[in-house]
This record gives structure tokens, sequence and C-alpha cells, in this order.
């Protein structure tokens, strides 16, 4: 299969150009200047007249179970809201199959390729879980890497002083969970079909570092990207002292977890000495900010991390913590957010370095940097096409600015995926997106029992974070 696009505007470097780009398979085969591949013996020309040409963008953290709560959990920081989020997890094997095609469709249509689902599991229904998420990804078209949330430490242990609460045993070993992921690796990573594992330990907070350092040891072994929570908030930060008394990245790294392969959400809480551990390394930052506003949990530190050499990606998370699953808009939080942290606007984020970011470096951030994120001869063809004649993309100005910093709505016109087309006219052409609608609209959680904002919890958090 061959497809032709003629003339289509593209961010080459950091100016935009007119090119040809013709697809072979599912690879970009030439890059040429506009008009000069020849159309005859291409069967399916597209032309790219009006239009913007951008890598796909790399969703780097989420969890597709959250699309059943979204607009559900009040405004409480991460500990109190994460109680609500257990509380109301979906436990039905088609709720989770839908939550990933819903996922992944709001992803295509906000510009992105790829996502990171850092997968909520049923417990005892594993295997299950994760099939039931590869095949609603599977559906779609889209590129997706599952790393399924483990851990073997009780909620309880993920606050600072912790140990004065009542304790919950721990249902699974870090040695079974470490065999269950094996089990999983075998059954359902399949590279050449676009759909990978990751190791994704919840975080430390909830993870012995026998299990921290056991996912390590399978992704050096099986080379899959290791994906984990990072001091998201204040308590996170507070329990790293509290159980290691040296930073909580100096302990992954003493661990053996961090390396090109490793991505973290949120990093809002790390140092400037952490930032130099993550670029000796290669770990990859994940941007999460309308997550990290939602939960108050801060603005992670994306300027210093830039200027120190460290890969930053963008992320949406969870539904439950954004409310939405729409890149384009996280991207350009990510993008505006940072400028209050730093005086000196050359170190500001331009829309070209947003690309790049979510393109490029989401592509790192997954392990996948060798295969996708750059238009260029030789890579997958993961593409998105913007129509530049919708008035949100309107005047003719910046195009490029007017993406990343406006309000672009309905602009995805035609979406590539290992050369595949999965979208046209705007249109998902790989699932009845109506029928996705009826499910969210007939299938809706029974939200009765569900307002519970306060928690048990809620004293002891009050007491250690606020009352201090
Ligand atoms: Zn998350």
């Amino acid at each position: 299969m061959q497809t032709l696009i003629q003339s289509v505007l593209t961010l080459q470097g950091d100016t935009l150009q007119s090119v040809d780009l013709l697809l072979i398979g599912s690879h970009i085969h030439t890059v040429a200047p506009a008009g000069t591949i020849p159309v005859a013996p291409h069967p399916r020309v597209i032309d790219g007249t009006d239009k913007l040409l951008l890598p796909g963008f790399v969703n780097g953290h989420t969890h597709s179970s959250q699309v059943w709560q979204r607009g559900l959990i009040p405004q409480l920081p991460l500990e109190l809201w994460l109680a609500n989020v257990f509380g109301s997890t979906p436990q039905q094997l088609e709720h989770l199959y839908w939550g990933a095609v819903s996922t992944a469709v709001d992803t295509l249509l906000s510009g992105g390729t790829c996502l990171m689902d850092h997968a909520y599991v049923i417990p005892g229904q594993e295997l299950e879980t994760v099939d039931a998420l590869v095949r609603g990804y599977r559906a779609v078209g889209i590129r997706a890497v599952v790393a399924p949330l483990i851990m073997d430490l009780p909620f309880a242990s993920g606050f600072p002083a912790g140990c004065l609460l009542p304790q919950s045993a721990s249902p699974q070993s870090p040695t079974q969970l470490l065999t269950l992921m094996e089990a999983l690796i075998a059954e359902f990573h399949d590279p050449d079909h676009g759909i990978y594992i990751g190791l994704g330990p919840t975080g430390f907070h909830r993870c012995s570092d026998e299990l921290l350092q056991g996912c390590g040891e399978l992704s050096d072994r099986y080379q899959l990207c290791y994906h984990t929570h990072l001091l998201e908030t204040r308590a996170q930060h507070r329990l790293a002292q509290e159980r290691y008394g040296i930073s909580a990245v100096q302990h992954l790294h003493n661990l053996g977890c961090l390396g090109p392969r490793t991505s973290l959400a949120h990093c809002v809480w790390i140092n400037d000495d952490d930032i130099a551990v993550f670029a000796e390394t290669g770990a990859t930052l994940v941007h999460n900010p309308v997550s990290n506003l939602r939960l108050g949990s801060g603005l992670a530190p994306v300027l210093k991390s830039l200027q120190a050499g460290v890969n930053v990606s963008f992320g949406c998370d969870g539904a439950a913590s954004n409310d939405a699953q729409n890149l384009l808009e996280a991207i350009k939080l990510g993008t505006i957010l940072h400028t209050v942290t730093d005086h000196d606007y050359d170190n500001w984020l331009t829309p070209e370095q947003a690309v790049q970011m979510a393109a490029a470096g989401g592509a790192q951030g997954v392990n996948l940097g060798d295969r996708i994120g750059t238009i260029a001869p030789g890579m997958e063809a993961d593409l998105v096409l913007y129509n530049l004649n919708h008035p949100s993309l309107l005047p003719r100005t910046n195009p490029l600015q007017l993406l990343i910093l406006g309000r672009p709505t309905e602009v995805v016109e035609a979406v590539w995926i290992r050369g595949r087309q999965i979208v046209d006219h705007g249109q998902v052409l790989t699932v009845d997106t109506e029928a996705l609608h009826q499910v969210l609209r007939h299938q809706s959680l029974d939200t009765e029992d569900l307002q519970t904002q306060h928690h048990p919890i809620e004293p002891h958090y009050r007491e250690v974070m606020l009352d201090r």
C-alpha cells in the first residue's frame, strides 16, 4: 500500500515547510520538497493544501479505567482523591474494554497516535483485564503500551507516618507479581503490531524495593519500558525522607531502576540533584499539567529539567484527575504554565519545542524513539493531518502556534498509525464511535453510593500534612 501526501505543511527542524510525503506499507519512505514526487504510480493521493502534518503525539501517562470516573471525584489532594477513585473503579471487563476504546478515540482526535496506559487490572483477573484493554486498542488501531499497575504495599503505607494507620495485608508478593508480569509479557507483548507491555510498579510509595528492582530486571531482560509514578505530591516527598532518608530518585537509581527506558510520571517534587540523575541516566519526565493542578500537586520543574538535558514528554493522566483526555489541552497548559517559574523569557517553551516534546520526547518516554516521533524516511508512519481551514485555526497566522496555544476543536482531519489510516474527515474509521457514546450513556456507574468525600484516612492526612 502506497500513499502520497502532496504539498503539505510540516515541521522540518524548527521551521514549517511544504513537502511531499510518500508512505509505503507501515513506514515513511520519502520526504521531498513539495511538487517533486510524481503522482502516477501511487494509488492513493492526498492533497495537503491548507493542511498541517505532524508526527503523532504520545500521551505519556494515563489510566484508561478512569474514563468512567470522569466528572465524578471531588477536588481533593491526591491521597484523599485516591480513596475516592478506589471506591469507584469499575470491576467489569466490559467497562475496562470501553475505557480503552474511549481513551484511544480521544487521543486520536486530539493529535495522539500512541498512549501509555498505566492500567488498573482487576485483582484475580489480571490476564483477562489486559486482554480486554489490548482488544480495545487493537479494535481502534492505536499504538499502545499497557503497563499494569502493580503494588505490594498497602494503601496506608503510601502516607507519611502511615505506620500509625490500620494496615491491610498485601494480597500479592513481589514474586507473584513478577511471575504475573512475565506471563503478561509472553501473552500480549507484540511490537510488530503496535502493542507493548511495560513494567508499571505504581510508585515507590506502594512498592517494596524487591518489587521495584524486580521490575527493573524484567525491563532489562525484555527491553521494555519501565513506567512509574514519582514524587507527585508533597506527602510522597515527605514519605521518601521518612522511609529512605535520601531522595526517592537517588533511591530508585541505587536500585538500578533508572535508565533510557524509564519514564516517570509527575516528578513535581524533584530537586536539582534529582534532575542531574535524570539527565545522567536518560530517564524521561512525563509532565501532566492538568492533573497536577486539578489535584493541587504543584508545578514540575520542567524548564530546569529541559535545560539540564532531561527528556520531557506530556501526559493527560487518567480522566478522574483531568475530567477529559485531550492531549492538545495538556500540551497547551504544559507549554504556558512554566513562564511563571522563570522570569527569563528566553527559557520559555516555544510551540516548536512543545511539538518536539509531545512527539519525539513522548516516543522516547515509551521506549519507541527509534520507531516513531519524527517525520523522516525509515520511521514508522504515525502521522496526524490537521485541517487549517477550520475556524479555530483561523486566521492564517502561524498555524503551529495556533494549534499549540489556541483552542483547536475538531481539527484532526486524518490519522495514520503504522501507515494505516485510522481517521478520515475527522471520523474514526475502525470503531463505531456512536456505539461507544451509547455505552458511556447507558452503562455509567451507579454513583449513588459514591458520595464519600470524607474517607477514614482524612483526619490522619489533615494532621500530618496540614496541621503540623
Ligand atoms: Zn497517574
